[in-house]
């Protein structure tokens, strides 16, 4: 005797469709890496954005970076004067070669030996450090 028996779907977690949003779909890529110019992206929906190399390698998402920007936020929160106290002087960071991954982001190799960061267009597109966004970012806080 057949009986349907239902199989406990587990939501496939991590496996998400990416959701078309025109907003984070790039129309025109454009990495100048032998000029050092930066990253310029036009939007699908024509919003257009520039990216200086030193200001995405601050912004790398990779995992050593976001562990290294905790720690010194953390440091910032325990005292102002030992965040200060920290006279670490870094040459500003340029790309020595860009690739494009699959459809969706970018990974660049930083002149000082970075090459971990992926930039996927989604992330571009929520660090774009033109004032509307940062204005849209910063009003959503409060
Ligand atoms: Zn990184
Ligand atoms: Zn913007």
């Amino acid at each position: 005797m057949l009986q349907r028996q239902e199989q406990g779907l587990t939501a496939a977690e991590g496996a998400m469709p990416i959701p078309i949003d025109s907003r984070k779909k790039p129309a025109t890529v454009k990495v100048h890496v032998t000029s050092g110019a930066g990253v310029d992206i036009t939007w699908s929906d024509g919003h257009a954005s520039h990216y200086d190399f030193a200001y995405l390698r601050e912004e790398c998402p990779c995992a050593t970076c976001n562990d290294e920007r905790i720690r010194k936020s953390a440091m910032a929160s325990a005292g102002p004067a030992s965040a200060a106290a920290l006279p670490m002087f870094k040459p500003k960071a340029r790309a020595q070669a860009a690739t494009t991954v699959g459809n969706y982001a970018i990974q660049i190799t930083f002149t000082d030996g970075h090459a971990t960061g992926i930039f996927s267009y989604d992330h571009l597109r929520s660090i774009c450090p033109c004032p509307d966004c940062a204005k849209a970012f910063r009003a959503a806080g409060g």
